[in-house]
């Protein structure tokens, strides 16, 4: 993603960042999170949206672990602290996604992620330096009282989920100023809010590997959320192997299981974020059973070209883009 941001970033300042008015429609883009985010309102006003981006600013503000104020980059230099309510509430949620994937999602990833370095790395670490670092992640360290937090020296790296928690509150915020459709687009992350005027709005996931923004399957949706979690993101290639940003914490490995992307489907943005990265390291399976635990729907992409959907999807192949809708 972070390839494309810098392109993006070229046009938005070509255009110049800020709202665009259309009818009664009006949109907003900036960039933040380490990513481009685009919220898109109708019927409503430019104080609300500039609103639910200033949202998105001081949710950055507590949870980025780049920001050294932050609430996480306390916790992971102080071990103990006392944390806002939103961070207590996301650590929680964070915490019961870790536990109810059997540790495929774990909050406390930072050493691995950090020992990987995808972003600037273009060799894979020792697998000895994998082995030592490994013993370090264990989401059961965490312990979270109220808003008093002790890490017990375990580090968090909440980017499996954060976005998804955003993108939950943003929609909040704007059902709550009156808005009753809205597209909230957290880098590829997206929540919808209401229908497309009583139709299904049309989110595409992306083609992995393919050109930005081109699409391998069209979603027919409203009012639900989609977020789709993929090898081809962030990675580096190393003797003809591709080396990505989602790490299994039982190997300490990138997943590698003919998985190229799984987008889940749910109500809940912070679910379907922190769901997409479990069910990319858990597989078809047990990915498809713990989604559906929760309520929420997936689609896999895999690395022959197949497309596997979960029961209450229906696939349609004979357009010239497949469709995913609810049955
Ligand atoms: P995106 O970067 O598009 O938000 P994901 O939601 O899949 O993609 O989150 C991937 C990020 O989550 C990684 O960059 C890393 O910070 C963190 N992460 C990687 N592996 C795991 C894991 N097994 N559990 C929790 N977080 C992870
Ligand atoms: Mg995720």
């Amino acid at each position: 993603m972070k390839r494309f941001s810098l392109i993006l970033v070229c046009i938005l300042l070509i255009f110049g960042i800020g709202c665009k008015h259309t009818e009664n429609k009006l949109s907003s883009t900036q960039v933040m999170m380490d990513t481009v985010i685009t919220i898109t309102v109708w019927d409503s006003d430019d104080d609300t949206l500039n609103g639910a981006m200033e949202l998105c600013r001081q949710y950055e503000q507590l949870f980025s672990r780049t920001i050294a104020t932050s609430d996480i980059s306390k916790l992971n230099q102080t071990k103990v602290a006392t944390v806002s309510p939103d961070t207590a509430a996301l650590l929680k949620l964070s915490l019961d996604i870790s536990a109810k994937s059997n540790g495929a999602f774990d909050t406390t990833i930072l050493p691995l992620v950090e020992l990987w370095d995808i972003n600037n790395a273009s060799t894979p670490p020792s697998r000895s330096d994998v082995d030592k670092t490994i013993k370090s992640v264990d989401y059961k360290s965490i312990a979270v009282n109220g808003t008093t937090v002790n890490t017990n020296g375990a580090r968090l790296d909440l980017g499996g989920i954060a976005k998804g928690f955003i993108a939950d509150r943003v929609r909040e915020y704007l059902r709550s100023n009156g808005v009753s459709r809205a597209i909230i687009n957290l880098g590829g992350n997206v929540a919808l809010l209401g229908s497309n005027d009583g139709k299904d709005f049309t989110v595409g996931i992306q083609k992995p590997f393919g050109l930005h923004g081109e699409s391998a399957v069209l979603l027919k949706l409203q009012n639900k959320t989609a977020v789709t979690s993929g090898i081809y993101e962030r990675y580096f290639e190393f003797e003809g192997k591709i080396y990505h940003h989602v790490l299994d914490p039982k190997t300490g490995f990138p997943t590698d299981n003919g998985i190229q992307s799984v987008t889940i489907l749910s109500d809940s943005s912070a679910l379907a974020d922190s769901l997409s990265t479990a069910c990319l390291v858990l597989g078809i399976e047990e990915g498809t059973q713990l989604a559906e635990s929760f309520n929420a729907d997936v689609v896999f992409l895999m690395s022959d070209g197949s497309i596997i959907t979960s029961k209450n999807l229906k696939l349609d192949q004979n357009g010239p883009t497949p469709t995913v809708t609810y049955k």
